[in-house]
């Protein structure tokens, strides 16, 4: 469990990104008579930039993170004598399985981006007869622009782990044409057909996409 206080804005923001399945707790400093608020560490609302003038750990609010829910819920119970509230848009204490995916809100390309690979990814899960190599490449044409123009687009969607990339960058801002793509099991869950599968399961079906080389 990790305490964010004053002045901890960039080592907060680096634990919710390397921290994508871990949650946090929003809490007023001073006693407001408010309880601490519970949200997942991929909730929109603990990520977005913060309001002019204010910041994410400055102030009045504190940020703990963890990985466990229950370390999580009892410090809230140690520190303010009640469990935290949980979120209404990120709903961490919904089961898993049953939590939507779509609270990392996907802009329309953002969409299409995502439903394509995801498309790609289950017609070779189906067939398990043709390499999965779908590029950056592939996703431009299919979008009608450049390599480039998609870069934005697909480097958020890396962020906000739907896809992984296999390339970063280059210096011209694009990403390589050939720079591979591939769905996660977060993107795979926004089909009805996975949203009930355990994540392990998913993970270990989307093992044999990246194998192939
Ligand atoms: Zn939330």
């Amino acid at each position: 469990m990790i305490i964010f206080l004053l002045g901890e804005d960039r080592a907060y923001l680096s634990w919710l990104a390397h921290h994508r399945n871990g949650f946090v707790v929003d809490w007023l400093r001073k006693p407001t008579g408010k309880r601490p608020m519970l949200h997942r560490a991929t909730c929109a609302t603990i990520r977005s930039s913060p309001a002019k003038n204010t910041h994410w750990t400055t102030g009045r609010h504190v940020k703990v993170c963890a990985l466990g829910l229950d370390e999580l819920v009892q410090w809230a119970r140690d520190e303010s004598g009640a469990a935290p509230d949980p979120c209404e848009v990120c709903q961490p204490t919904d089961d898993e399985a049953s939590a939507p995916v779509g609270d990392r809100h996907l802009t329309k390309l953002g969409k299409e981006i995502v439903e394509y690979v995801v498309e790609a990814a289950v017609i070779h899960l189906d067939g398990h007869d043709q390499d999965y190599r779908l590029t950056v490449g592939d996703i431009a044409r299919y979008l009608d622009k450049t390599a480039k123009q998609v870069t934005s687009g697909l480097t958020r969607l890396a962020d906000d782990g739907y896809i992984r990339l296999s390339g970063k960058p280059e210096r011209d801002g694009g990403l390589p044409d050939d720079c591979r793509v591939l769905p996660t099991s977060d993107a795979l869950r926004t089909l009805p057909a996975f949203t009930a599968m355990p994540r392990p399961a998913i993970e270990a079906e989307l093992e044999g996409l990246s194998d192939e080389e």
